[in-house]
């Protein structure tokens, strides 16, 4: 098995309620089993327009699935929950993002890990440090608290909005 990391981000539809599905879905993948997951993170969105706040998450997979399986997998579940592709960093109902697949670099046209966006994103910094530690090492050999120490906390919120996939109603 390989942990993997993926960031969960919504604007769209019962933010809350599209994480909690998504995480459904990724916990009944074959042979793959949510390991932990970060609080809810609220902050403005980046894009274009007027647009809701996200709501974000992080999710540590232990995964059988190769990367290009996973990154089908979760293309399937954004679909299956009315992801739209009309506009660049527009809306959306969920957005699924494989931040890191064990320790593995991968640069592919269909996929790249780390997520080349990553380091810039503290709604993605925030959430991964708080299931993986300051220290996670990245691929790079660099470690995760360095990229936090240049990705200011901003307008970053951490909610008290539950995920819990075990109790929570849809
Ligand atoms: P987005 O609009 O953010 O959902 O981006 C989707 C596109 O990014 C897809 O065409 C993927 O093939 C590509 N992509 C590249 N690397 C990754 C990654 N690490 N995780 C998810 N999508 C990726």
């Amino acid at each position: 098995m390989t942990s993997a990391y993926i960031a969960l981000g919504s604007n769209l539809d019962n933010p809350a309620s599209q994480l909690r599905r998504a995480l459904r879905q990724l916990n009944c993948l074959h042979q793959c089993q949510i390991e932990s997951l970060s609080g809810a993170y609220s902050s403005a969105a980046i894009g274009p327009g007027t647009q809701p706040d996200y709501l974000n998450a992080v999710v540590k997979l232990a995964t059988a699935l190769s990367a290009p399986q996973l990154l089908g997998a979760t293309q399937t579940i954004e679909n299956s929950q009315g992801r739209i592709r009309s506009q660049r960093w527009g809306p959306r109902t969920l957005d699924l993002d494989i931040l890191l697949y064990g320790g593995e670099e991968i640069h592919t046209q269909s996929l790249q890990i780390p997520h080349p966006r990553m380091a810039e994103r503290n709604f993605v910094l925030y959430p991964l440090a708080e299931i993986a530690g300051e220290k996670l090492i990245l691929p790079c050999g660099g470690v995760l608290g360095s990229l936090l120490a240049n990705c200011p906390l901003g307008d970053l919120v951490r909610t008290q909005v539950s995920l819990d996939i075990e109790h929570e109603p849809g």
